[in-house]
């Protein structure tokens, strides 16, 4: 149906009287045999006239003057104090309220999304907190109830109870970086940076735990001399920090780790690969989430906490660039981000 306003709808209805009611005066006149021609050209711009103005009123009063206050309401928020409306067609008001509605329905399964993450990450937290305290309550316990004495257990179990107060702080710190990254109190200090030279530090201070693990740390790097980026010192540092402890942790035994650089366009991108357990498909895309862990036990066991990847992810972000990964179980993961070029 053409889109119509109520000045189109008015128009075309006294269009189609004025003609009829013409008509009918000149056939009778006809059959008359009077025929008065400047009465008949009269009759046509006064019933036009006429009924426009009858239906316009009309249109407006019963059709209208509803329809505008759901259109009214549709636009509360985007229509200024005392603004007024421009006319609309009905074409225009259903492409509006079927606007509205998708609109409304997004922002739905938005608030419900956020919801479930946030009901997720409360049974997280919780979760998560819940294994270290029982530990270290199960401890003192003994402890109290006569441990205290018997040199066997005494020193052990105080020693484990610290772990457990070490996991506990561990988690909270990181629960209070990712909170600090998304909350912008973090403020990175973005400078101009040797990045050839920073991942030669990070990787010699984790030569040590390589070598525990039987894993060997590689740097294939480009025989230019230093690579200069904008980033924050502290910040990259954590990332290489944590992707390369976890390429350690998931690596196989006699396994190697490679960082890699690749020279884009405005870019650096920096590769972590390692060739260990990897990670199957249907993890891949949570991987960044916060407690995400492809095998539960076995990263708390190795006393991960499941926020490495996600302040990894955040810090990243608060430098606008992107982090990815790509795995095959197996074979081996690649961490990859981006880092701006001075
Ligand atoms: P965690 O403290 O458990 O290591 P992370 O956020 O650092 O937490 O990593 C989340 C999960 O991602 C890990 O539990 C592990 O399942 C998986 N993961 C991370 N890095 C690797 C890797 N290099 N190889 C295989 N799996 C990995």
């Amino acid at each position: 149906m053409k889109d119509l306003t109520p000045n189109g709808i008015a128009l075309r209805i006294s269009l189609v009287v004025a003609i009829s009611i013409t008509l009918l005066v000149f056939a009778l006149e006809y059959l008359m045999s009077t025929v008065n021609y400047p009465l008949i050209a009269l009759v046509f711009p006064v019933t036009f006239l006429a009924s426009y103005t009858g239906f316009r009123i009309a249109v407006e009063r019963f059709i209208y003057k509803k329809i505008k206050v759901i259109h009214r309401t549709i636009h509360s928020l985007k229509l200024k104090k005392g603004e007024e409306q421009k006319e609309f067609s009905l074409n225009q008001i259903q492409a509006e309220v079927e606007d509205w509605a998708q609109l409304n329905k997004e922002e739905i399964d938005r608030l419900k999304g956020l919801e479930s993450y946030r009901r997720e990450f409360v049974g997280n937290v919780s979760h998560e907190l819940k294994t270290p305290i029982f530990n270290i309550q199960g401890y003192l316990l003994t402890l109290l109830e006569g441990g205290l004495e018997d040199p066997n257990i005494n020193v052990k179990y105080l020693v484990k109870a610290n772990k457990g107060v070490d996991r506990m702080i561990s988690l909270i710190e990181g629960l209070d970086e990712i909170s600090k990254l998304e909350s912008g109190t973090i403020e990175l200090n973005i400078q101009k940076i040797d990045l050839k030279e920073l991942i030669k530090e990070v990787l010699s201070s984790l030569e040590m735990s390589a070598k525990t693990n039987n894993i060997t740390l590689k740097f294939v790097e480009e025989p230019t001399k230093a690579l200069w980026v904008m980033a924050d010192y502290q910040g990259v540092n954590q990332v290489l920090v944590n992707l390369i402890v976890n390429a350690i942790k998931y690596g196989k035994e006699n396994g190697e780790t490679l960082v890699r650089l690749h020279n884009l366009h405005d870019n650096i991108l920096v590769e972590v690969a390692d060739n260990g357990q990897g990670v199957a498909e249907k993890h891949l895309s949570r991987l960044f989430e916060r407690f995400y862990r492809t095998d539960k036990n076995r990263g708390r066991d190795s006393g991960g906490t499941g926020l490495g990847l996600s302040i990894v992810k955040h810090i990243i972000e608060a430098h606008n660039q992107t982090i990815n990964v790509r795995s095959t179980e197996g074979i081996g993961s690649t961490f990859s981000f981006t880092l701006k070029k001075a």
